[in-house]
């Protein structure tokens, strides 16, 4: 398994951790289905892992459109995702888009550009960057309910990170996963395909007024799981952002404000 690990969360759920815990998806299973929440960048058989784990159906639902979240969505018969994020998945299932993202990571991590840019690396990179496009994506809303059997899931639509993230409630273990919506370390703001911070204060308010439905929450990245607290940091993080006005940078200057343990990273122009 090398890079990848699973792990058993209780007897009926599992994280699936890629790249030595870069990124985790998520297996719940109920009596009748199982769904896995999101298909990892897909530098590992995601579908391979979750067979092992059941033998039920598996759906899978996005719970957002990023490439690390999507990867392996053309495995599967049915993938669920927020419609505001349909677009968004497709941009990042695209062999061309996900490799110069990932060249820009090797860039970020100072691995010397005559080797990011080998031919070597290249073709490595290009066997997990050119995917099957999944195309008959299914539409999912705010509120929207999937009945695993004896298992209840419930979307809440929370953009921010992207316009189309959800968390999804596991409602009756009352635990959230979030996805990159809440995460330790912090959320990223500053995209194109990002909302402005005010909208992500919303979505964060949204789940704190519904917060007496869980115990706990499960990022897609970083420390796992996290309580409630982290939902009260996002809010004074945001309200410090909204309080301080625009910044005087031009309108696509990205800034990345701390608050404790955690940061949002914004755009001068999406306050
Ligand atoms: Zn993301």
């Amino acid at each position: 398994m090398g890079l990848n690990k699973v792990v058993k969360l209780d007897n009926n759920t599992w994280s699936i951790e890629e790249l030595g815990g870069m990124v985790y998806a998520f297996l719940l299973v109920g009596r009748e289905r199982a769904v896995l929440l999101d298909t990892g960048f897909a530098t590992c058989d995601f579908r391979k892992y979750a067979r092992e784990l059941t033998a039920l159906p598996i759906d899978v639902i996005n719970t957002h459109g990023h490439l690390d979240h999507v990867g392996q969505n053309w495995a599967f018969e049915k993938v669920y995702i927020h419609e505001a994020d349909l677009a968004l998945c497709g941009e990042h299932s695209d062999g061309a888009v996900r490799l110069s993202y990932l060249q820009d990571l090797l860039e970020e991590a100072k691995v010397p550009q005559g080797l990011a840019r080998s031919k070597f690396v290249v073709r490595l990179l290009h066997k997990f960057c050119y995917i099957p496009q999944k195309k008959d994506l299914i539409p999912i809303h705010d509120g929207e309910p999937f009945d695993l059997g004896g298992r209840t899931l419930r979307v809440i639509h929370t953009p921010g990170h992207t316009h189309g993230s959800i968390c999804v409630l596991d409602v009756e273990r009352r635990w959230l996963f979030t996805g990159d919506t809440v995460c330790d370390e912090g959320v990223l703001l500053h995209f194109d395909h990002s909302c402005s911070v005010a909208v992500f204060r919303e979505s964060i308010e949204k789940l704190k007024a519904q917060s007496g439905a869980w115990d706990k929450m499960w990022p897609c990245h970083h420390l796992k799981p996290l309580d409630n607290s982290f939902l009260d940091a996002y809010l004074a993080c945001a309200d410090e952002i909204l309080a301080a006005g625009k910044p005087d940078g031009a309108a696509a200057t990205q800034y990345l404000h701390q608050y404790g343990r955690i940061a949002l990273s914004y755009t001068a122009d999406k306050l």
